[in-house]
């Protein structure tokens, strides 16, 4: 009995390069082991963006200074989890695009970042923070 193919060969071709890409695309969000490690060493134990010590290195978050290039110490920074919750809330418009992070990308992890923050330990830390960033937290709260 004839079965039909249910792609043609140029389809298959299509689907799986759009699957490589995908890949590729998602390795390029995240940085290797090595080269967080590198980077939260180079911080050694300070935030690299405001410059406060920080408890552990475990605390220090490797954040991209570029998204969607190199997986290299030279491209990232060691944030505190402030810096790496700010960074992201600045990009929460159209700046994100510079970044190349879609829409979804930033507001899931922007919001990711400000849930975690430490909010029983630094209250005058959390209000100032909170009165700064008001406008887009309150448009993040209301989508999540
Ligand atoms: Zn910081």
């Amino acid at each position: 009995m004839f079965k039909q193919e249910r792609f043609l060969p140029h389809q298959k071709i299509i689907c799986n390069s759009v699957v490589v890409i995908a890949i590729f695309h998602i390795c390029s969000y995240v940085f290797s082991k090595s080269v967080k490690k590198e980077i939260k060493e180079r911080a050694n134990g300070k935030c690299e963006s405001c410059g406060t010590n920080v408890e552990s290195t475990n605390k220090l978050i490797a954040a991209h200074i570029k998204h969607g290039i190199k997986d290299h110490p030279e491209n990232g920074m060691a944030h505190c989890e402030f810096c790496e919750a700010q960074y992201h809330l600045r990009h929460a418009d159209d700046p994100r695009k510079t970044i190349n992070l879609s829409i979804t990308d930033n507001d899931s992890t922007t919001y990711g970042h400000v849930s975690k923050l430490p909010f029983k330990q630094k209250q005058a830390l959390i209000s100032e923070f909170s009165d700064q960033w008001s406008g887009v937290l309150k448009r993040l709260k209301k989508k999540y």
